[in-house]
């Protein structure tokens, strides 16, 4: 098969012919239709990644088709459509057994742990427990960003964040996952700050349900500014882009008793203002994908058309201009998602 391989941290990956995956036996190889580029696999492939192993194949957010199928699998047939979360459970860990599988003691995470879907095909492990089926109303580019931003902001906002209609939300990054989490927030009956550096992102931001924009490139206090839109701070408030300036800026944007979700992925620990979490009462919390059995609630909102990620996707690439896509990944993590289709 054709697939995208790095061989050095940092330094451009190439397109070349790879041996096809086989399935685990409790495993299935997807026909990848659809994998969307993501600032997770500029990470990965700059060496920030303990998981990679080289020479590797990056790619998380994937939709397809099963394509062949582990000797164990019951419940899967070649042509079904799926996608996955990025974090693939084991199913059966303590923490899966809580049903808490975006933690799973021994996951695994196609591109990361094992090689991705910016090929033709990808192996996916425990079937069973990770695959999600894609509605045919639903287009597979739409469906392979559910599985890392659109989920993971999903989660962030709804079940870590604890959304509530009326409440203040600033989300500090636009790029795939901050504007899924704007437009989440939104349909939540939040009203929501969008802060970011870029207008484009903004402008699509606003598109999505921000109440206010926030360029933060003139604006020499950020969190200041967000306390004062938002009559003395967000209720709830996400670092989407994960930097120490944007993770300092969404603590410092609360109000008394607020939360701040970590989403964004961070190369190193940031400084938190830990003296004003602990005067203000603040709540810190992470966020890391969604278990496949949280997947129906949000599939509901999009088939009912109150979440609308077929709006997010704004380019569409081939394998061959991956590699350069993925190096300019760092420089502009860019407003909306680039998917790019293998077979195209
Ligand atoms: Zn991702
Ligand atoms: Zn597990």
């Amino acid at each position: 098969m054709r697939a995208v391989v790095f061989e050095k941290f940092g330094e451009r990956a190439e397109v070349r012919e790879v041996p096809d995956p086989v399935p685990a036996p409790h495993g299935v190889v997807v026909r990848v239709e659809a994998t969307g580029l993501c600032r997770s696999d500029w990470h990965g492939w700059m060496g920030h990644d303990p998981d990679i192993r080289l020479p590797h194949v990056p790619g998380h957010e994937l939709a397809g088709v099963v394509e062949a199928v582990g000797a164990d699998v019951l419940d899967r047939r070649p042509g079904d459509r799926v996608t996955v979360p990025f974090v693939c459970a084991c199913g059966t860990c303590a923490s899966c057994a809580a049903g808490d599988h975006q933690v799973c003691e021994r996951q695994t995470q196609p591109g990361f742990t094992h090689w991705g879907s910016f090929a033709e095909y990808v192996a996916l492990d425990h079937a069973a427990v990770n695959l999600v089926d894609v509605p045919d109303e639903l287009s597979f580019a739409t469906a392979a960003g559910l599985g890392c931003r659109f989920a993971t902001a999903f989660r962030a906002v709804v079940a870590q964040g604890r959304v509530a209609a009326g409440e203040w939300v600033a989300v500090h990054g636009c790029g795939g996952v901050g504007l899924s989490a704007v437009m989440i927030a939104a349909a939540s009956g939040a009203r929501v700050v969008a802060v970011d550096v870029s207008p484009a992102a903004l402008d699509l931001a606003r598109t999505f349900g921000a109440a206010h924009c926030l360029n933060a490139s003139g604006v020499p206090d950020v969190a200041a500014a967000v306390r004062e839109l938002t009559g003395g701070g967000a209720h709830l408030s996400l670092d989407a882009l994960g930097s120490p300036v944007t993770c300092a800026a969404s603590v410092g944007g609360l109000r008394r008793r607020g939360r701040h979700v970590q989403v964004g992925l961070l190369p190193q620990d940031p400084v938190v203002p830990m003296g004003r979490v602990i005067g203000l009462e603040l709540e810190l919390l992470g966020s890391h994908g969604m278990a496949a059995h949280a997947y129906p609630r949000m599939l509901e909102m999009v088939r009912a058309g109150v979440l609308r990620p077929d709006l997010l996707v704004t380019s569409t690439i081939t394998l061959d201009a991956a590699p350069a896509a993925l190096e300019a990944m760092g420089a502009a993590p860019g407003a909306g998602v680039t998917i790019i289709e293998p077979w195209a």
